[in-house]
């Protein structure tokens, strides 16, 4: 009797192992269609993740914060910049345009901070990117 359950319950966790399998390889699938992870943005409002956005063609996303605040991103198939801000200090749109090109000699590397607006926009790197000290092949 034991042995027959237990045998049953092999059965089973292998059967749950291989659609967990299938998920896992249908999501990784999913993921490489939808979405080139090299060419991608991500912006934080409050430290929380607020939106993904892709390089491509021009487009902007607006955020806006609790109190109003309103933060205008612009995105091309080069780069991301802060179009406009409500901020006191503009900084975040002095900041420029982020692009792979150019991420290792700025100052924030991948990111544009808006500090009054607590908006961080934050370009995210390719494989055989990650470290912006390496030195150029
Ligand atoms: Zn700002």
């Amino acid at each position: 009797m034991l042995k027959t359950k237990n045998g049953k319950t092999l059965a089973a966790l292998a059967a749950l192992a291989i659609l967990a399998a299938a998920a896992a390889l249908i999501s990784v699938l999913t993921d490489r269609r939808t979405a080139d992870p090299g060419r991608e943005v991500r912006v934080y409002l409050d430290g929380t993740l607020y939106a993904t956005e892709h390089l491509g063609a021009p487009h902007e996303l607006t955020v806006r914060g609790q109190n109003g605040e309103v933060n205008v991103i612009a995105l091309d198939e080069e780069g991301v910049w802060m179009k406009s801000s409500t901020c006191h200090n503009q900084l975040c749109v002095h900041q420029g345009k982020v692009t792979y090109e150019n991420y290792a000699s700025r100052y924030y590397g991948t990111d544009i901070i808006c500090l009054p607006n607590r908006v961080t926009v934050e370009l995210v790197l390719r494989d055989g990117e990650q470290d912006p000290d390496a030195p150029d092949v």
